[in-house]
């Protein structure tokens, strides 16, 4: 169970010198006790304390890492149910399903649906994660075939196999040895067969029960079999169940600090409807699934998934931002218009998208305002005229064009008159008031 906050203050070394960056040793237990704090800040803590303080201060939610090398994904360590109290940690895995059934031309399409998911979002790479390789066939032999086929295709790709046949589970364990997949279908029945196959080629272990208290009891059995890293599939196939045994799941393992249900969660939508297997995911995507098998991808269901998944997983108590500078947008010259905005990363790339949808190339003068938008910028006094004047002189704006003319958002229409007179010999064109006017308003300067 966890400790308090003062049976952990007990175990510091209450010196209160503040290296921690908390003003006594109290108040910094008190943060490790709510998971807001780690251990590791405390450089005096003893090697005694650290012991007994490492299971409670470990995330209730186990770390476990699927695949390896530059697409291996991390799972769990979350600490929080909500993710306004903290940020969410390892964004859910996208996983599409592969059946060992399809014929060779069909497991190649959706190896390369795969391969080219991935998108470029507000300076995020986003993509379909894994590929989930599922044991329909009833063959142990055509199962170790396919996984042999999957990983000649896209070795680099992580990799969960599905089945609770431990032949199979052993041929495809074996492709897969030091790539560390996932086998997921251990259960009450072949647990032992399965943990021996897991524990011979270091992979993690999925779980699968029906219910909540047979997977508890599954995942202690596991543990005492001396396995660490497992996934568990609780048996929810529906949204509602899925709803239901994730917020239960992830309230016991953050709450009551349960370990038996401390464990990332994997969840199958595997719907034919493409639409209803989107909806099943986004459920998993915004209750706490770890993996999401999807049926199919496709790039509206691409799109509207990771949108979902970056949206929860960023930290909404920090602004996303881009780098202050002058971004060239095509090959523009010195004769070429100078546009400035702020460096909210959503702002910065709808105009830089609009700017380029215009076919103009354009000097984009992106300021740094605190990673907020253009409107909010200049209501909080960090994108005013002086500020902005300043700007343009010390990021070498002035030199790269020829020209005196900057075009300002027209939501600042205000600040013009200040501006001129802040930038001595220049002219200051008011733009669109949205970025979606950016193209035709080019066009009307060019001709
Ligand atoms: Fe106490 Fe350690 Fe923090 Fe110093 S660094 S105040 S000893 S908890």
């Amino acid at each position: 169970m966890a400790l308090t906050g003062v049976e952990i203050f007990k175990l510091l070394p209450k010196t209160n010198c503040k290296k921690c960056g908390f003003p006594t040793c109290l108040a910094f237990a008190m943060k490790l006790a709510q998971r807001q704090a780690s251990l590791d800040a405390c450089p005096d803590v003893s090697e005694e304390a650290k012991q007994k303080l490492g299971e409670a201060s470990a995330p209730p939610v186990r770390p476990v890492t699927l695949g390896i090398g530059e697409k291996a994904v991390k799972m769990g360590e979350e600490t929080v149910l909500f993710r306004h109290d903290k940020k969410f940690v390892n964004p859910c895995v996208f996983a599409l399903a592969i059946r060992d059934t399809l014929g060779d031309d069909e497991i190649k399409n959706r190896v390369d649906a795969v391969l080219q998911s991935e998108i470029d979002r507000v300076g995020q790479k986003l993509r379909v994660d894994a590929l989930a390789l599922i044991h329909e066939s009833n063959d142990p032999v055509r199962f170790g075939s396919v996984a042999g086929k999957v990983a000649g295709m896209a070795p680099e790709v992580p990799v969960i196999l599905c089945t609770s046949d431990p032949q199979a589970a052993e041929a495809a364990g074996k492709i897969y040895s030091d790539k560390k997949p996932v086998i997921c279908g251990a259960n009450s029945g072949n647990l032992e067969a399965m943990a021996t196959i897991a524990k011979t080629n270091k992979t993690t272990l999925g779980v699968t029960a029906k219910g909540l208290e047979d997977l508890a009891a599954l995942t202690e059995r596991t543990k005492a079999l001396g396995i660490e890293d497992m996934v568990m599939d609780s048996g929810a196939r529906t949204a509602k169940e899925i709803l239901e045994h994730n917020t239960l799941i992830r309230r016991a393992a953050i709450k009551k600090n349960y370990k038996p249900l401390g464990y990332p969660i994997i969840t199958f939508a595997c719907r034919d409807d493409s639409l209803i297997d989107a909806l099943i995911a986004g459920v998993g995507v915004a209750k706490y699934s770890s993996i999401v098998v999807l049926n199919s991808i496709e790039h509206w269901k691409n799109l509207a998934l990771f949108t979902l998944r970056q949206n929860i997983y960023t930290d909404p108590q920090v602004p996303m931002q881009v780098e202050q500078k002058v971004y060239k947008i095509g090959e523009p010259t010195a004769e070429s218009p100078l546009l400035i905005t702020t460096n909210f990363s959503l702002t910065y790339f709808i105009v830089s998208g609009e700017v380029e949808n215009s076919r103009v190339p354009t000097y984009l003068a992106v300021m740094d305002c605190e990673g907020v938008s253009v409107l909010t910028a200049w209501a909080a006094g960090k994108f005013t005229a002086s500020k902005i004047a300043q700007f343009i002189k010390d990021s070498g704006a002035d030199s790269m064009v020829s020209h005196r003319e900057l075009i300002i958002p027209g939501y600042v229409a205000i600040l013009s008159g200040a501006l001129e007179d802040k930038l001595d010999g220049w002219k200051v064109t008011v733009g669109p008031r949205e970025a979606n006017g950016i193209p035709a308003f080019m066009k009307t300067r060019m001709s």
